[in-house]
């Protein structure tokens, strides 16, 4: 099997559509589907040298299989990352990036505003195994800057924020991490990886579900851990060959064609988004838009400085009539799906109080801004007017 070509060089949508391609011997234009658990030795000695690591060729697709290794290879040309490890799903990337390197007595340093599965894991399942877990305030620097004038070991952050779209300052938060020893994991999938590189401000690890817009049409559930060479070595490698979490090579071969796509994907939902966004805000004063591309958006600034000039795909509505009005807009909707996925060429919405966070107190949600008349919605690739008469005629 031969390399098709070394892009490391050329500008980023090549390398989205290019990069990792290996090419069988049948010289095939689109990336095979290596649909196989196991792989052939030669002689008794090869299947030695291969268990030793005196060779270096496949030996079981928990390990690693060459559909997947070409998407491993294309999103590390994408991020701009040394190394990438796939994995079955979003959470499972999440998990091992964090209990691949955490043991107990570690301080894990989260800002509040998570993904209901990330919570779940840094407030309940870290601690059971002796891991000192802290929440804070993710846009409240003082709160960073005292909850990391001790030592850390590992800081984990979501920005923007599901579903408030809060914004967390990635440069200031990685440099107070660095002060307290602690390596930063950014879960970047609100962002995507066209419009944020977490590295390029200090992050050192960078997890995706890749069920959203790296596959980009709802059809598989996969992540992504980006990291360095030394981490992927040390910690990520062992952690995920002994445990399992491998993605089918069916999956990962969606997830290549998916980021051919990916950059043309992207603009145009943030594009929509954002025409949505300001439409609805100058239509509907009475319905608070949250969306970081608006003036009014609290951390707008800092959203531009670090997400490349783009509101983002996702935006929130907050209805001044509550949880009632909230479901008589979703019940109302005739284009839009309900629907608590996101990352969709279909535009789909939300009622994260009663789903998504639902598992939440009354005063976490209240604490986390989740308010009964809250509505989340990520923005499709349908044309922006059918959906914005979609939107205001569900407004009522
Ligand atoms: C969806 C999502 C996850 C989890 O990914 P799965 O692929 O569903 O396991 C984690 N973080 C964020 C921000 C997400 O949106």
């Amino acid at each position: 099997m031969a390399r098709s070509k070394d892009v490391s060089s050329l500008r980023p949508q090549t390398r989205l559509v290019r990069g990792g391609t290996l090419r069988s011997a049948f010289d095939e234009t689109s990336e095979a589907i290596y649909m196989t658990s196991g792989y052939v030795y030669e002689s008794a000695e090869e299947a030695e040298a291969a268990f030793k690591g005196d060779k270096a060729r496949f030996v079981y697709s928990r390990y690693a299989n060459p559909t997947v290794s070409m998407l491993e290879e294309r999103l590390c040309l994408m991020e701009g990352a040394e190394a990438c490890r796939v994995t079955s799903s979003g959470m499972a990337a999440v998990f091992a990036a964090l209990m691949s390197q955490l043991k107990a007595g570690d301080r894990i340093v989260s800002s509040r505003a998570l993904f209901g599965s990330c919570l779940y894991i840094v407030n309940d399942i870290l601690p059971r195994f002796g891991v000192r877990s802290e929440l804070v305030d993710g846009t409240d620097m003082q709160q960073w800057e005292q909850a990391l004038a001790e030592p850390a070991d590992v800081v984990f952050l979501e920005t923007p924020s599901n579903p408030n779209l809060d914004i967390i300052d990635l440069q200031r938060v990685c440099d107070l991490a660095h002060a307290a020893g602690a390596r930063v994991v950014v879960d970047n999938v609100f962002a995507t990886p066209i419009l944020q590189k977490p590295m390029t401000f200090g992050a050192d690890i960078v997890v995706y579900s890749a069920t959203k817009h790296i596959d980009g049409q709802g059809r598989c559930l996969g992540g992504a851990v980006l990291c360095s060479e030394e981490f992927c070595a040390d910690y990520l490698v062992n952690f995920l060959r002994h445990t399992g979490p491998s993605l089918s090579p069916f999956n990962a071969w969606v997830m290549l064609k998916g980021l051919e796509t990916l950059d043309l994907r992207v603009r145009r939902h943030c594009e929509n988004a954002d025409r949505i966004a300001r439409k609805i805000e100058s239509e509907r004063p009475d319905v608070k838009v949250i969306y970081p591309g608006l003036g009014s958006h609290p951390q707008h600034e800092l959203a531009m400085a670090q997400m490349s000039g783009s509101g983002g795909p996702m935006i929130a509505l907050d209805l001044p009539g509550g949880r009632k009005q909230a479901f008589q807009f979703l019940n109302s909707l005739s284009l839009a799906d309900i629907s608590n996925n996101l990352g969709d060429a279909k535009t789909l919405a939300t009622h994260p109080a009663t789903t998504t966070h639902q598992r939440l107190t009354d005063d976490e949600r209240e604490r986390l801004g989740i308010t009964p008349g809250m509505v989340r919605i990520s923005i499709g690739l349908e044309d922006a007017d059918d959906l914005l008469d979609d939107f205001l005629s569900a407004l009522g």
